[in-house]
């Protein structure tokens, strides 16, 4: 960093990239301002630049960099003396997360992995690039899991004469005695509990197309913990994640739709793959985002797991006239 103007840019640069708020758009209480962040005085943050990048500033070129310099948050000038908000490690960890996951190299090698399971669903581990194998680690470490708490929802279509099913029917069905299609994160035969966070979400899950009627059944979970949470927030990733799986999120892996008239479904065996991960290091099941986006799916691998529970009977359950309107489109 010889040049000076080039020194005093990054110096610039550093403060537009650090500051998120200041005195200016700082929420106040009883006059106190409300930081949501750390915080200190604009030129100890420009010390930090300083430290950082083994530099000095005089007294001018410090005057220097203030000047013209604006919150990137509202606008209002920055003076040296003024209180402003810092990004804190989380924001910065939300950040990085969000620039790798897009990687183009990883985003092909992603795409590669899902190629080897069409060709060879039960060889996931084995693949050239070990994709698989770094999937498997990912999901262990995976640094925070979610606990299901409150009521969540099951949906099922009226059965053939249009009667709804009993409560005693409304659960995943016996394998031994129904047949139990492959599903997002099930295999063909295997019995998983789906359940939504709200009805609409529920009929949505089962009936993606029709008029939107169905029975609904009621289920008060309590306390299941060690879920695999995979929800989306595109305000903000979670990067207790980690790259790999927020990858396979956010890349749209595990939510792609399969052809529906098809019996060949390759888009769910990355999920799946995902799901025996999952089962295999002791999670109890994942709730993830809707794609309808209504709400929040979610699979438990072992049901009747402890702690779900029907509660009441089965009732009908139709859209609002609105919610017909949106869905008519897809
Ligand atoms: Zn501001």
């Amino acid at each position: 960093m010889n040049d000076q103007q080039d020194k005093l840019d990054l110096a610039r640069k550093f403060l537009r990239q650090e500051i998120v708020a200041c005195t200016t758009c700082c929420s106040r209480c009883d006059g106190d301002f409300i930081w949501t962040g750390p915080h200190t005085e604009a030129e100890d943050l420009l010390l930090t630049f300083e430290f950082d990048n083994d530099v000095e500033l005089s007294q001018e070129e410090q005057e220097a960099v203030f000047d013209g310099m604006v919150c990137p948050n509202c606008g209002a000038g920055i003076e040296p003396w003024g209180e402003v908000q810092y990004r804190s490690e989380y924001d910065k960890e939300v950040q990085r997360l969000a620039e790798d996951v897009f990687r183009p190299e990883l985003v092909d090698e992603l795409e590669r992995f899902a190629q080897h399971l069409k060709t060879y669903p039960y060889l996931g581990a084995i693949d050239k690039d070990e994709t698989g194998i770094k999937i498997c680690e990912a999901i262990r470490t995976v640094r925070s899991t979610y606990e299901c708490n409150g009521i969540y929802y099951r949906a099922r279509l009226f059965d053939s004469s249009g009667r709804m099913y009993p409560t005693s029917q409304m659960g995943n069905p016996d394998p031994a005695h129904v047949e139990v299609p492959e599903g997002r994160y099930n295999h063909f035969g295997q019995s998983f509990l789906y359940l939504a966070d709200n009805p609409t979400t529920a009929l949505r899950e089962i009936s993606p197309h029709k008029d939107g009627i169905c029975a609904i059944q009621k289920y008060q979970l309590k306390l299941i913990s060690n879920i695999l949470d995979f929800r989306t927030d595109y305000g903000e990733m979670n990067p207790d994640l980690g790259i790999l799986p927020a990858a396979l999120i956010y890349g749209g892996m595990i939510s792609e739709k399969p052809n529906g008239t098809s019996s060949w479904k390759p888009e769910y065996f990355v999920p799946r793959f995902i799901a025996d991960v999952a089962r295999y290091w002791g999670y109890s099941g994942i709730i993830f985002t809707s794609v309808y986006q209504t709400g929040n799916n979610l699979v438990l691998f072992y049901p009747p797991v402890p702690g779900c529970e029907p509660i009441g009977d089965p009732y009908p359950f139709r859209l609002k006239e609105n919610e017909r309107h949106f869905f008519r489109g897809l």
